[in-house]
């Protein structure tokens, strides 16, 4: 299947047809879900049942790059209530996702499953360089590879990474993982009649201002015509059934600009 044949309708599958729809995907995490119910930091269960999550679509043949954010350790928007610029907030927050990454990569060793950690920012000696040709040759080596550190640039987001990285390795999709079952036509948590969308267009997305990722990310998405998955990992089993082609979540789907 080509990038740009994927749409809404060719995404449905019969419900009883497992078999992966995808041969590579970008997932994005957020920092912020591995806190679980802690107030900061990596819960080891979340960790763990991520992991564990993501291993079994691996296991299945999808190759899998993840982004993962830095949220639940540090966010370029806390600077100045810590003192500090803008530009050092956003590099702190950069390497809290590579603590994250860090993290990560090692769960998935200790299940068995052979991991990368790539970073865009330079951090000899701990973590090596993003290289794109080398992070392909890895995906294809049947590697999880893990994206740390961003775009490596401030004032962006590790959701535009996770464009920018999907982009950069042709995945099919880029699935973003939240703690809701999608994107709503209002917040679910505040709003008990919010209603789910089970597609949207990248238009849809920028023209309703909805807040499933920030403007940088959904125009590049947008542009380059990059199909998004919004759903719910916390649910066990829905990344199995995202992969495999049913309708989970909300797909957000366009022709390439
Ligand atoms: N960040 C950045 N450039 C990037 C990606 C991230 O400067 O390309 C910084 C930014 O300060 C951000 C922090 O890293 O607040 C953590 O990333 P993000 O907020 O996207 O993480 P998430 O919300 O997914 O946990």
């Amino acid at each position: 299947m080509s990038f740009n044949d994927l749409s809404a309708s060719k995404l449905e599958k019969p419900v009883n047809d497992t078999r992966p729809h995808f041969k590579r995907i970008l997932l994005k995490l957020s920092g912020e879900a591995l806190t679980g119910d802690q107030s900061f930091g990596i819960d080891p269960s979340v960790l763990k049942t991520m992991v564990s999550e993501v291993s079994d679509i691996h296991e299945q043949g999808v190759e899998v790059g993840i982004v993962i954010g830095g949220g639940n350790i540090f966010r370029g928007l806390q600077s100045e209530k810590l003192g500090v610029t803008r530009v050092s907030g956003d590099q702190m927050g950069m390497l809290a996702t590579v603590i994250n990454a860090i993290a990560l990569g090692d769960a998935f060793k200790n299940i068995g499953v052979a991991s990368r950690v790539m970073s865009a920012l330079d951090i000899h000696g701990v973590v090596e360089p993003f290289v794109r040709q080398k992070a392909v040759h890895y995906l294809s080596g049947k590697h999880v590879v893990i994206f740390a550190a961003g775009t490596g640039n401030p004032y962006f987001t590790t959701d535009t990474a996770a464009t920018l990285r999907a982009l950069e390795i042709d995945a099919q999709v880029l699935m973003k993982a939240t703690n809701v079952d999608g994107v709503f036509d209002a917040d679910p948590k505040l709003t008990v009649s919010a209603r789910p969308f089970s597609f949207l267009t990248h238009e849809e997305v920028l023209e309703r201002n909805l807040r499933v990722m920030d403007l940088t990310a959904i125009s590049l998405a947008r542009e380059h015509g990059l199909p998004i998955l919004v759903f719910d990992l916390g649910k066990t089993g829905n990344i199995r059934k995202a992969v495999s082609g049913q309708q989970i979540g909300t797909l957000i789907t366009g022709e390439k600009s």
